[in-house]
C-alpha cells in the first residue's frame, strides 16, 4: 500500500516533533520551513525548555496542567526512543525544581505557595514540599546560606531544547523526510503546501508556523506574539542540579543548568510582537536576577542574548484544530515543551484515524 503522504508547514517543536511520530509511524513527510534548520530566532530553539506543569499552574490551568502530567510521562520514553536511531543523546533530567525569594520579596513566594496549592489537584499537592534553610542547603548545595528556606516541586524537569532540535533533524533525515529548508510557506490548504515558487499536493496538510501562521490561523485575530527573552551563560563557579524560580513582585525569572556549565535565565514575558534584540532594560534584570542567585555568576561569561515570540492564543492554551481540511497545531505559548508530546501525540493519532476513516 502506498504511503500516507503528509506535508508539515513549519519545522520548529511542533512541526519537527510530529514529522518524527509521522515517519515512525510509516508515513511519508515532507516539511517546509522558511528558516534553515539550526536557525537560532524560533520560539522552540529560544526557549528554557523548563518541564513545570506545577510550577506554571499559578500562571496556567486544569488543561496545561494535564498536558503537562502526560508530557511528563511521555519525554523520557521518547528520548529513549529517539536515542535508538543513534544520534547524540539529549540532556533531560527530571530532580524537580526550587523556588526561592529574597528577604523582602518572601509574600510573592507566600503568595505564589497558597495559589499553588489552591490550583493543585489534591491527589497532587505531595508533590510540593516547604523547606527550610537546612533542607534548602541539603537539596542545592550552591544556595546554602543564601536563603530562608523555599519550595521544592518534586518530579519536575527540564531538557535542552536545541539537542532536542539537533537530535531530531538528524533522525527525520535518516528517516527519509522530503526536507524544504529556507522555503516559506504562504497558504496551507486542504491537500496543498503553496510556496511562492511552487505548490505542493500531500494527503493531508498541517500547519505548524506558530505565529508564522496568524493571516491563516480560523477564529480570526485570536493567535497573537508574546515576546520572550533570554540570556545564555557559561560559568564555572556554581553548580546547579535543578531550576531555580526567582520570585520577585515585578518579574519571575528562573535559572535552568544546562550541560558543560552553562545556564539559560529566563524570561520576560512581553505582550509585544517585537522581533528585535533583547532590550537593556531585560538584560539588566535577566543579568541582576542571575548575580542575586550567587555572586559567583558575577564572572559568568554571556555567550547569547536572544528574543522570540511565543505563538499564544486567547485562553493561552495549546490547540489542534481542523478547518477547511487543514490541521492546526499552534498555542503553545509559554507551554510548547511541557505539553509538545500529549499534543503532538494527540494530532499524530487524529491524522492516522482520519486515513483508517476513510479507508473504511
Ligand atoms: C523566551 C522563551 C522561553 C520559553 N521557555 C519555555 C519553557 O521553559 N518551557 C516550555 O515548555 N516552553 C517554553 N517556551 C515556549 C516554547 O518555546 C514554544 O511554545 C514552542 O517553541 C512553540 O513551538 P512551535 O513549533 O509552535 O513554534 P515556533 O518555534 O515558532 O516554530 C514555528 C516554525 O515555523 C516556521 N515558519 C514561520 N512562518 C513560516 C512560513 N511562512 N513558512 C514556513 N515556515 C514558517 C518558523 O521558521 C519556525 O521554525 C519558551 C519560549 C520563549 C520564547
Amino acid at each position: 500500500m502506498k504511503a500516507l503522504h503528509i506535508g508539515i508547514a513549519g519545522a520548529g517543536l511542533a512541526g519537527r516533533t510530529l514529522a518524527w511520530r509521522l515517519l515512525r509511524a510509516g508515513c511519508r513527510v515532507s516539511l517546509f520551513d522558511s528558516r534553515p534548520r539550526a536557525a537560532l530566532d524560533t520560539a522552540s530553539m529560544t526557549a528554557a525548555a523548563m518541564l513545570s506543569p506545577l510550577a506554571e499552574l499559578a500562571v496556567s490551568d486544569e488543561v496545561v496542567f494535564a498536558l503537562g502530567q502526560r508530557s511528563m510521562q511521555l519525554w523520557p520514553r521518547w528520548i529513549a526512543e529517539l536515542a535508538e536511531g543513534g544520534g547524540d543523546p539529549v540532556y533531560f533530567r527530571q530532580q524537580g525544581t526550587l523556588v526561592v525569594a529574597h528577604s523582602p520579596d518572601q509574600a510573592s513566594l507566600e503568595h505564589f505557595t497558597r495559589l499553588l496549592r489552591h490550583k493543585l489537584p489534591e491527589a497532587c499537592r505531595a508533590q510540593v514540599h516547604t523547606l527550610d534553610a537546612a533542607a534548602l542547603a541539603q537539596q542545592e548545595p550552591a544556595l546554602a546560606g543564601r536563603f530562608g528556606g523555599g519550595l521544592f516541586l518534586d518530579s519536575e524537569g527540564q531538557l535542552a531544547n536545541d539537542q532536542w532540535m539537533a537530535a531530531l533533524a538528524t533522525e527525520i533525515d535518516r528517516l527519509g523526510v522530503g526536507w524544504h529548508e529556507g522555503q516559506a510557506v504562504e497558504r496551507v490548504e486542504q491537500g496543498r503546501i503553496v510556496c511562492a515558487s511552487e505548490s505542493y499536493a500531500v494527503d493531508l496538510a498541517v500547519d505548524a508556523r506558530g505565529v508564522g501562521s496568524k493571516a491563516q490561523w480560523p477564529r480570526d485575530n485570536s493567535l497573537r506574539g508574546v515576546r520572550g527573552e533570554v540570556l545564555r551563560v557559561e560559568c564555572h563557579g556554581v553548580t546547579l542540579l535543578r531550576p531555580v524560580r526567582l520570585m520577585h513582585p515585578r518579574y519571575a525569572l528562573y535559572v535552568a543548568p544546562r550541560p558543560d556549565h552553562q545556564f539559560v535565565v529566563g524570561a520576560t514575558e512581553l505582550e509585544s510582537e517585537d522581533t528585535g534584540p533583547v532590550t537593556l532594560r531585560s538584560t539588566l534584570e535577566l543579568g541582576s536576577a542571575l548575580h542575586s542567585l550567587h555572586p559567583a555568576f558575577g564572572e559568568a561569561r554571556v555567550l547569547r542574548l536572544s528574543a522570540a515570540l511565543r505563538p499564544a492564543l486567547d485562553d493561552n492554551r495549546p490547540a489542534v484544530v481542523q478547518r477547511d481540511g487543514v490541521w492546526h497545531i499552534n498555542g503553545l505559548y509559554r507551554h510548547g515543551y511541557l505539553c509538545a508530546p500529549a499534543v503532538v501525540n494527540k494530532l499524530a493519532h487524529q491524522l492516522l484515524e482520519t486515513v483508517s476513516e476513510e479507508a473504511t
